[in-house]
């Protein structure tokens, strides 16, 4: 995986940390560590162990279990509220507010890094990176890349296409580019390099939530047209990954040089082994679903969705532990949509319960980092690396629902500079 660099964001550069206490549980799978001691200076995470320095602000631990910053692989930051139907009722700046608070929220809850699969522009990921508003590091996209008629395309099925491009601001509503052949494809991964893209997000099989008249069983651009995109990103240094559920299409992606499958909801042991073969990483989406069956109208959907996710809903559960038991890498991404996303700690909870509490913090944390390309400067708490720690109030690897509560995340220290802090 090419490895993309970056520098700890905010005005100025941070001061010397001394985490004193608490509980390491570092991100690379050992066994958690007591009372560590880890200094941070400019941004950086300079020792773990050894005595307390005089020059460094001292910051108490005790009580709490240290991770790296987690990382969500898989949001939509600028989905608010998520409206297939785009209608226009929602006011550009009301979506604004709503993409603030989303990373506000993201990062009291203890993410300091996501990468954003589709739907804002590089916009929000320079705010943040200026300090000038709260929020994780952003990874993003820019537009996904779908075919006519394919699940990157929302609206109505009488909408004509060439319509579709007038749902343009940007970044809030004009989520995808459609392109058909090879040639128009390439134009148009192009244009989201231009537009600020680190990675390219296509749709290659249909989704669950897009125009009715798609399938999430359809197979969506052909292998000539994916490996185009491939080239290009390869040309960028960066990587492409793919909205996928049914095998055909993910096969197809792989042969074509993807290195990344999102959600992967039907994944069979064929497939995962040829995943495994040219190590295609996998990020397996269950929070999304939960939310989409348990109650689709708080996401502004029809309640025939809850329907068509139930079936997705288990499968999904399955084939994340058929491509682990392949080999696969498997990171993590909650996909959460609309205006409240408060609950991104949620899919650790799935995934511990499904594997287990260290598994789902190893996903979260180093395998998602290398899934990113950021594996040099983050996901394990290690000397050199950026120091992006999350504390969390008892020990989430016995009690995984600590994740997902906030009131329990007492510290988050971003790039060297803490974020959040709540005294006990
Ligand atoms: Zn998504």
């Amino acid at each position: 995986m090419t490895q993309t660099h970056i520098v700890p964001g905010g005005p100025g550069e941070p001061g010397s940390l001394w985490l004193d206490g608490g509980t390491l549980a570092d991100g690379t799978g050992r066994d958690p560590v007591r009372n560590p001691g880890i200094l941070t200076a400019a941004g950086r995470i300079t020792r773990i162990g050894g005595a307390r320095p005089a020059d460094a602000e001292v910051v108490d631990c005790s009580g709490l279990t240290l991770t790296p910053g987690l990382i969500d692989a898989h949001v939509h930051m600028a989905c608010a509220p998520f409206d297939p139907s785009l209608r226009y009722d929602v006011s550009v700046a009301e979506m604004a507010a709503d993409m603030f608070l989303n990373c506000e929220q993201t990062v009291a809850g203890g993410f300091t890094t996501v990468r954003d699969t589709g739907g804002i522009d590089r916009g929000l990921a320079d705010v943040i990176a200026s300090g000038k508003m709260p929020g994780p590091r952003i990874l993003q996209c820019g537009p996904v890349h779908s075919q006519t008629g394919g699940g990157g395309q929302m609206g109505a099925e009488w909408e004509p296409s060439h319509l579709w491009d007038q749902h343009a601001i940007p970044g809030l509503v004009a989520w995808a580019l459609l392109s058909d052949g090879p040639d128009e494809l390439r134009k148009n991964v192009r244009e989201g390099f231009r537009r600020g893209a680190t990675f390219v997000k296509l749709l290659v099989t249909g989704a669950v939530v897009a125009i009715s008249t798609q399938q999430p069983s359809d197979t969506q651009f052909t292998v000539a047209e994916i490996a185009v995109a491939v080239e290009e990103a390869n040309a960028k240094g960066t990587y492409v990954t793919v909205h996928a559920h049914n095998n055909r299409g993910i096969r197809a992606a792989v042969t074509a040089g993807v290195r990344c499958v999102e959600h992967g909801s039907q994944i069979d042991e064929e497939t995962a082994a040829l995943m495994s073969e040219h190590d295609v990483a996998l990020v397996p989406t269950l929070s999304i679903m939960e939310r989409l069956v348990a109650d689709p109208a708080a996401m502004g959907l029809a309640p025939s969705y809850a329907t068509r996710l139930s079936r997705f809903a288990q499968t999904a559960r399955d084939a994340l532990l058929t491509a682990r038991a392949a080999g696969v890498r498997v990171g993590l991404g909650s996909d959460l949509l609309g205006p409240d996303q408060r609950d991104r700690g949620r899919e650790l909870v799935h995934r511990a319960k499904l594997e287990s509490p260290m598994r789902a913090l190893e996903s979260a944390t180093r395998i998602n980092a290398g899934i990113l390309g950021v594996g040099d400067d983050l996901g394990t708490i290690e000397a050199g690396k950026i120091a992006d720690i999350a504390g969390f109030a008892g020990d989430p690897l016995s009690e995984p629902e600590v994740f997902a509560d906030r009131d329990r995340v007492a510290l988050v220290v971003q790039g060297g500079r803490v974020v959040r802090h709540v005294a006990s």
